[in-house]
């Protein structure tokens, strides 16, 4: 095990962060102006591959939401951000074993890539052991990750790394998730499949959510959109943004 002291962001990065991030509050602005909405959505910035001390300094510039795809990465920023004072909703984003749930839950208060029953039934058991011995803790949020690749490309790879539950399965998962004492169904999230125009695939999206609504009128929050697609998610109507290298920069893939 490595133990790393703990160095404050510099004053050049905070202030490359301020930058960047007011780019972002500025393009998200004007797409929800130009698909005519009144309402912005949230974002969440993806903190993966970047240190806790980005963490504390995004959360001083007011950041109240970040984003996370590896538990063993996560847990311990999570732990030393709280150190040094910053207390953001942690989003968990990335694909996840079922033996890693409680893990998870203890730090992340949603769970955006959820995608199959046996993930499901997990996370209800560690919610509702978790409340046994924390009365206090709020119920986690659970988002369904679609996969919304067309149905060729999905079965010539079926375990293409994006993941997500294919559409049919949502009215099951989310029967399961509505089932369980301690889990609250937020909405769907999903990944725009690559080498595809993000645009029909949220709007795809959109459709599935509404239909989702029917039986479960609460579940109406949309997680889409990256940094390269925001536009388009806004324009479907996107509740969270789910925004890493446009505000931390580029992801070093040494890490
Ligand atoms: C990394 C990641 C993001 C952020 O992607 P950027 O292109 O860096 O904005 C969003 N969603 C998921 C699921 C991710 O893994």
């Amino acid at each position: 095990m490595t133990e790393e002291v703990f160095t404050p962001a510099t004053e050049q990065r905070v202030q490359e962060l301020s930058q960047r991030l007011d780019a972002v509050r500025a393009r998200i602005t004007r797409a929800t102006a130009d698909a005519g909405r009144d309402t912005e959505p949230e974002l969440i910035v993806v903190t993966k591959f970047f240190p806790a001390s980005d963490v504390v300094a995004l959360h001083s510039l007011g950041v109240m939401d970040v984003g996370e795809n590896r538990e063993q990465e996560a847990g311990p920023k999570a732990i030393e951000a709280a150190l040094h004072g910053a207390h953001p909703r942690w989003h968990f984003i990335g694909q996840l074993q079922s033996n890693k749930a409680a893990r998870v839950l203890r730090f992340a208060s949603e769970v955006h890539s959820v995608d199959r029953a046996g993930l499901v039934t997990a996370l209800a058991k560690a919610a509702q052991r978790r409340f046994d011995t924390e009365p206090a803790t709020a119920p986690t949020g659970i988002y369904l990750q679609v996969d919304l690749r067309g149905e060729a490309s999905a079965s010539e790879d079926p375990n293409a790394p994006r993941g997500g539950a294919r559409p049919e399965r949502l009215a099951e998962l989310a029967g399961l998730v509505a089932e369980s004492g301690r889990l609250r169904l937020r909405g769907l999230m999903a990944v725009a499949p690559l080498g595809e125009d993000p645009r029909p695939a949220f709007e795809r999206l959109a459709g599935l959510s509404e239909r989702l609504r029917r039986d479960h009128p609460d579940a109406r929050e949309l997680s889409a959109g990256m940094s390269g697609d925001l536009e388009a998610a806004v324009g479907a109507g996107a509740t969270r943004l789910r925004i890493g290298s446009d505000v931390l920069g580029r992801r070093s893939s040494l890490l």
